[in-house]
Order: structure tokens, then sequence, then C-alpha cells
């Protein structure tokens, strides 16, 4: 199909349900992917997969939306939406693991309790890790199609942060390791799959306008100690976050892999902002 940027592909989205997971449904679903949406809140992820539906169902290139519960933490759960891409639409192109939490009980080494620390990497680097593994194993059965240009291999991307790369006196630690390890690994899986063509690279927002960043920063306090750092002056918006993560799921990129794409605003390159 002329113009589109993602005709005939298949994707998955981790916490499809709000935030960077819902924009980049809609976007996907905008260059003609069908899209297997889940998230831990079913609810939210089925209203995500009603707007594209409705917005999208009767395009030039039709596209569908399925919405599932799944907790990205549970291997099964995980294994369960892929499979459900490749029953439903025939193959899987295009994995986004973005799912994860930044918990309000995540604080310094000293403050953290254990149950936080292993509840953050449980979601935030096991759930990238399931997400993964069994998105491999679908990639390298794609069924091939050269007049739709698809084929075996495919795109993954995995939510980490700016804060894996860039240290901050507001502590987080449980967060800030996950997401370390979630660029670590992404880096990793990018050689071992490179030559199957699967591509890996991680996408790391800056802070943002969702519900994730906006129900931690719960004061004014919070929220200027943060704001006064941000050279546009603002929080990123999500589909700021979500057109990056379809420039990786399409070809365009195709020579990126093992990449940590910055969305941050400027803010890694700051020193002093302007007033
Ligand atoms: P969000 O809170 O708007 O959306 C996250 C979604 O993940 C929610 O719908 C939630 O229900 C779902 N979720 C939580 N735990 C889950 C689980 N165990 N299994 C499945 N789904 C689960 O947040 P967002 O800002 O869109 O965040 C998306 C990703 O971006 C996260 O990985 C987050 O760490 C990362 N990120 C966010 C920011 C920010 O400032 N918001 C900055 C850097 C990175």
């Amino acid at each position: 199909m002329p113009g589109l940027r993602l005709p005939h592909r298949v994707a998955v989205i981790t916490g499809g349900g709000s935030g960077i997971g819902r924009e980049c449904a809609l976007l996907f679903a905008s260059e003609g992917a069908n899209v297997v949406l889940a998230d831990i809140n079913l609810e939210a992820c089925q209203k995500t997969a009603d707007m594209v539906n409705e917005r999208f169902s009767k395009a030039e290139l039709p596209v569908k939306a399925i919405a599932m519960k799944c907790d990205v933490s549970k291997e099964d759960e995980v294994a369960a939406i892929v499979q459900r891409a490749v029953d439903e639409f025939g193959r899987l192109d295009v994995m986004f693991n973005n799912a994860g939490i930044m918990h309000p009980a995540d604080d310094n080494a000293l403050n953290t309790e254990e149950k936080i620390w292993d509840l953050t990497q449980a979601i935030n680097v096991k759930g990238v890790w399931y997400g993964c593994k069994h998105a491999i194993v679908a990639m390298r059965k794609n069924p091939t199609d050269d007049s739709k240009n698809l084929h075996v291999g495919g795109s993954i991307i995995n939510t980490a942060s700016f804060v894996a790369l860039r240290g901050a006196a507001t502590p987080q630690i449980a967060y800030t390791a996950s997401k370390g390890a979630v660029l670590a690994m992404s880096r990793e899986l990018a050689m071992v799959h490179a030559r199957e063509g699967i591509r890996v690279n991680s996408l790391c927002p800056g802070p943002l306008q969702t519900p994730l960043l906006m129900d931690f920063l719960n004061t004014p306090e919070k929220l200027n100690r943060r704001l006064t750092h941000l050279p546009l002056g603002r929080f990123g918006e999500a589909v700021e976050q979500a057109k990056a993560v379809l420039f990786l799921a399409t070809d365009e990129s195709s020579y990126i892999l093992g990449h940590d794409l910055l969305v941050d605003g400027g803010l890694s390159a700051a020193y002093v902002t302007a007033e």
C-alpha cells in the first residue's frame, strides 16, 4: 500500500493501555499495522483497542486491534500475547516491550525495600526478557511474502529510560537499575540475532507527561525540581515517543540496531538551561 510505513505488519505492544503504548498503537495502526495490545489493566487496554478499531478498521488498508490482559512478569502470559498475534494475523513483525512501573516506594539504596526492588525487576527487566524471547521464536518462523515485502525477522523495541544513562540525585534506585539492565540486554540481543534479520533497539524517553511519572511527582516541589532541568521547559508527550518508536519499527531504520535512542528534549545535552 503506497505511502503507509507499516503495511501488513503485525505488532505486539505491552503497556498498551496508557501513555506511550496507547499512542504507539494508534500510530502503528494509522500506518497499516494490525496490533495486539497487552496490559495488566484490561479495561484501559480495551479502550485503546476500541480507539484503534473505530478509527482504522475501515481505512483503505483496514487494520484490527486486539486487547489482552497480561502481566509481563508472567512468562506464560507473555507467550500467550505473542501466540495470539501469530494465530490471528499469521506472523509477528514488531515487538514493543514497553510496559514498566516506577513504584512510589522506590527510593535510594538505603530506604528501598527488597520487595519493591524485586517487583520492579520482575516487571521492567524480566518482562522485557520474556517479550524478547517469545518474539524471537515467532519472528524466526515468519512466512516470507515478497509481494508485500514481508520477510523473516523483525524489529524489537524495548523501553528503557534516560535515567539509565544519566545520574539523578532524585533517587529511584530499583527503577534506574532496571532500565540499565534493559539497555545492556537489548544490546546483547541485537548482536546475537542480527544475522537472523531481527533488530533490537532501546528507546530512552525523557520525563513525560504520562500517569507513570505524574503519579510519582505528586507535589509542585517534586515537579519543579525536574522542570528546571528541562531545556524546553516542559515534560515530553507520549506521542513524541511513539513517533520515534515508529521509526525503529519500520524498515527506515534497517541499519540501526543495538542503539539507545534518546528522546529526551535535549536533557542529556544540557548543562545550564535557559531562563
Ligand atoms: P503509563 O503508566 O502511562 O503506562 C504504562 C502501562 O503499563 C500502563 O497501562 C500499565 O497498566 C501497564 N503495566 C504496568 N505494569 C504492567 C505489567 N506488569 N504488565 C503489563 N502491563 C503493565 O507509562 P508510560 O509513561 O507510557 O511508560 C511506558 C514506558 O516508558 C515504561 O516502561 C516506563 O518506564 C518508560 N518511561 C517512562 C517515562 C516517563 O516519564 N513517563 C520516562 C522514561 C521511560
